[in-house]
Order: structure tokens, then sequence, then C-alpha cells
């Protein structure tokens, strides 16, 4: 096997799955984390049919299908409620697998923790990597621990705000979308076993997303910026929710003081240039992080990975195998990501002359039915 020993960096989905995909073809993992605590938060995510067919690539799928909600429709509607169209979603992981599903981040991590920790994975948390340089046929990695250790390849997963990617000489930052999210886990009626969106309200968009047989993960996009209106944030995201039909006044009133709410602006990245420089390479979010408008962010990631470890794991030159890797990827990455941020477009100028999100959202699922 070409490699037989790597650093994943970053505990996230990114990291956990490439790690996970490693493991189990036989090569040496060590992951480490730069939070002392290693737990998901408990924001809901949507997740496309993409990314389950990866998760059970790795043998994750069946306990994260039963924590999660598994459904094949989106429901557009006007704000006060009226439909406007129903959309059947393509199974982008195959007609065996759920179009979508819903979940709780917590309990996808804590599947995956939970493989690492049985595959014996070596884990390090509150360690960061400081620096690597090439050395012969390796790389040296230095820990933020003070430790020096050579691997045949480092994998950043480090995320959107990753600073590996500086190491890696690329300077492409993330940028703002214009956009910002409120984001809360309530309690559904059982009619609400689809995900449900509504537009042209007071806000950009409001949607939910079951994740259980009693739960919805709800948002709301709107500005970018937290008004400076002195309210608290469950009154603010039920301010937020005034003027909508249609499910939306349940979600509602489901909010109270109690309720784990989350507000932020809405970031994006893509690099053009190159992923990797010698055998370390950036992946997921840490080079390209698309708005969560098709919810096409953990499957992209967990493409990334389950390729990434099957490119190091064929015979080969690594630096060759690294650039085909990186040539596959691109033009997917690319189509998800320009797709997302059309959405985004469309979402804050409804009125934009052929803007048709039910279309664009639709076709680009189709795309990625395709394998990755
Ligand atoms: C508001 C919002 C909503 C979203 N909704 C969805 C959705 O519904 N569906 C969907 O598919 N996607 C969604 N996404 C996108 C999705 O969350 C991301 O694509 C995905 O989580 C990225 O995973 P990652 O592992 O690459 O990065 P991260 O999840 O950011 O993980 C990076 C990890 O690396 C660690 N780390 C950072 N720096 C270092 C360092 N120097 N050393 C060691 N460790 C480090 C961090 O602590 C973290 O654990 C959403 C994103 C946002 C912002």
């Amino acid at each position: 096997m070409t490699v037989s020993s790597v650093l994943v960096v970053g505990g996230g989905i990114t990291g956990c799955v490439t790690a996970i995909a490693l493991a189990q073809r036989g090569v040496e993992v060590t992951l480490v984390e730069r939070s002392p605590q290693w737990h998901g938060v408990g924001h809901g995510i949507t997740v496309q049919g993409n990314a389950l067919k990866e998760f059970r690539e790795i043998g994750a799928l069946d306990p994260i299908l039963e924590k999660g909600h598994g459904f094949d429709q989106v429901r557009m509607r006007e704000a006060d409620g009226e439909e406007i169209v129903t959309i059947t979603v393509a199974r982008t992981g195959g007609s065996d697998l759920p179009a979508t599903m819903g979940a709780l981040r917590s309990d996808i991590q804590d599947v995956l923790v939970g493989m690492i920790r049985d595959l014996g994975i070596e884990v390090r948390l509150g360690t960061e990597l400081v620096s690597f340089s090439s050395v012969d046929r390796h790389v040296e990695a230095e820990l933020s621990s003070g430790v020096v250790e050579n691997y045949d390849v480092i994998i950043a997963a480090d995320g959107i705000k990753s600073t590996t990617r500086k190491l890696l000489g690329i300077h492409e930052e993330k940028k703002p979308t214009g956009m910002g999210i409120w984001r809360s886990v309530v309690p559904r009626t059982r009619d609400m076993s689809i995900s449900g969106l509504y537009y042209h309200g007071p806000e950009y968009k409001v949607g939910f997303t079951p994740i259980s047989d009693d739960l919805c993960y709800a948002y709301v996009l709107t500005k970018p910026e937290r008004p400076d209106n002195g309210l608290t944030d469950a009154q603010e995201m039920r301010r937020l929710l005034e003027g909508y039909g249609g499910d939306v006044p349940f979600i509602r009133d489901q909010i109270t003081e109690e309720t784990f709410l989350n507000f932020q602006p809405i970031e994006w990245l893509y690099v053009e240039g190159p992923w990797h420089r010698g055998r370390v390479i950036a992946i997921g979010d840490a080079v390209h992080a698309c708005p969560p408008l098709i919810a096409q962010g953990a499957a992209q990631c967990s493409e990334d990975a389950v390729l990434l470890a099957d490119y190091l794991t064929r015979e080969g030159d690594i630096e060759a195998l690294l650039t085909e890797f990186e040539a596959r990827r691109k033009p997917r990455v690319k189509l998800v990501v320009d797709a997302s941020l059309q959405l985004v477009e469309w979402e804050l100028h409804p009125d934009a002359p052929g803007a048709d999100p039910g279309g664009l959202f639709a076709s680009s699922l189709q795309s990625l039915a395709e394998p990755a």
C-alpha cells in the first residue's frame, strides 16, 4: 500500500469519515482535534442521499438512520402557507436510500466517534497542527503538544476557519453571503414529515426539516447582522417567524427561553487553486464551504473523505494520486458551490428575472445522483 500512516487534522464530519475510511483500509491513523471536548453541537442538519451513501460505505448508515428521519419530498409554500409546489427530490445516494434525512448533528457525531473508538484510532483532543515540512519520503508534523512526528500524508479537515489552509499557502478566504441564519430544534406535528420551505415573506426564507418522529430542525434565513433590539434570542426568533402561515405558527409557539437557539452569518469558500502541497492536502469545508441552500455540505465532505481514502490506498506516487483526487472532486464541488450561491442570490432578490429556486434545487440534486 502506498500510504501506511496518516495524520488527520480536525474531528468534524470530514475528519471523522476520513479517519474511519482510512483505518478500515488498514492505514494507521492519528486524529488531532483542537477542541478539548469532542461532541457535536445540538443543531439539526439536513443530509442528502449522497451523504447517506458514504455513511453506508463506512458502515455508519444504520445507526445514523435509526436516530434520524428519512423522507423524499420538499414542500415549497408562500409565506401565508399556500402551497407552491411539492418536489420529489432525486435519490442522490441510489434508489434504496431516502433522498433526504433530518438528524441531530450530535447523533451523527456520536455514531462516528463511537466507530473511531472501536477501530482503535489514536485521538488527541485539545491538539492542533502547528507546522509541517517535507522530509525525504515523509512529512514532519509539529503539534501544539510539542510532539514532532513523521507521517506519510497529512489531511487537513479543519473546517471553514482552517489554519492549515494558510500553512499550505492557500490565500483564498471565506466570504460573507449577505445572509444570516437562526436555527432551533423544536417539537413538530405528525403532518410535518417532509421538509417545508416558506418563500416571499418578511424574511428571506423560513424552513424546517423533520429530524425524528416528534422533532424538527427549524430555521430562518435573514439579514447577516443580529439587530440590537434588546430581545432575547427566543423573542427574536419568534419575532422573525411572525407573518408566516402553514406550520410556522406551530413552530413559533414551541420556542421558549429554554429552546437551544443559534444565530450566525452564513459564509462560503471555494479554493480554485491547488488543495495540496507535497504530501499535505486540505479537504471538506477547509477548501469548499457551500451555503446550506441545497444542504450538500455534509455530502460533499463525506464524498471527499471516502474518495481520498480510496485514492491514498491505491498503488502509485502519492503526489500524483492527490492531484488525480483533486481533479476528480473539483467539478462536482464547484457545481454545488455555484448552485448554492445562485440560490442565495435568488433568496436575496426573489424578483430577479429567471429566478427559479425550485428548478435549480431539483436539477442540482439530479446531477448529484451521478456517482461522486
Ligand atoms: C449554518 C449552517 C448550516 C448548515 N446546514 C447544513 C445542512 O443542513 N446540511 C449539510 O449537509 N450541511 C450543512 N452545513 C454545512 C456543514 O455543516 C459543513 O459542510 C460540515 O459540517 C463541514 O465539516 P468539516 O468536518 O469539514 O468542518 P467542521 O465541522 O468545521 O469541523 C472542523 C473540525 O476541526 C477542528 N479544528 C479546527 N481547527 C483545527 C486545528 N487547527 N487543529 C485541529 N483541529 C481543528 C474543529 O474544532 C472542528 O471539530 C451547514 C453549515 C452552516 C454554517
